[in-house]
């Protein structure tokens, strides 16, 4: 049996629950959020607490250092959000974030499993090799677990 997916939100820090949906975020809120932990967020990303604006005010509609990802426009950190993943298919699209968010017990199981494809399998082992090769970091500490 597949271990549980241990994973902590990239903003909040705490545990993303197992039944839930998560939501990877692109590169322009690992830009507004330095401190992000990988880009894996509970839906806290959707709050206020992090909440930022795009501003289309300026000339090109965005800010000079803004990093263009949303097709169409883009309104505020919400349009940002690559929509809601079931944890198991965030985890598999974006390994390199996932192990840095705790989830190497399953990425190593699932690496190693029967079930995935060669191509999947292929992707997390580079993905495990890449982490352990940076002295595999540990996500920052849980700071309190979802009710
Ligand atoms: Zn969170
Ligand atoms: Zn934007």
């Amino acid at each position: 049996m597949a271990p549980k997916i241990q994973l902590v939100c990239c903003l909040c820090g705490k545990k993303a629950p197992q039944t839930k949906d998560v939501l990877p975020l692109d590169a322009e809120w690992r830009r507004r959020h330095p401190r992000m932990t990988g880009t894996i967020a509970c839906e806290c990303a959707y709050s206020g607490r992090w909440y930022w604006r795009c501003d289309n005010n300026r000339a090109n509609g965005y800010d000079p250092e803004h990093i263009r990802k949303v097709p169409g426009g883009c309104i505020d950190s919400a349009s940002h959000v690559e929509g809601a993943h079931p944890l198991t298919a965030a985890v598999l699209r974006f390994p390199e974030s996932a192990l840095r968010q705790g989830a190497h017990e399953y990425i190593r199981h699932t690496a190693q499993g029967r079930w995935a494809s060669p191509e999947l399998a292929q992707r997390l082992q580079k993905a495990l090799a890449e982490w352990e090769g940076a002295g595999a970091p540990q996500a920052r500490q849980v700071t309190k677990a979802h009710r």
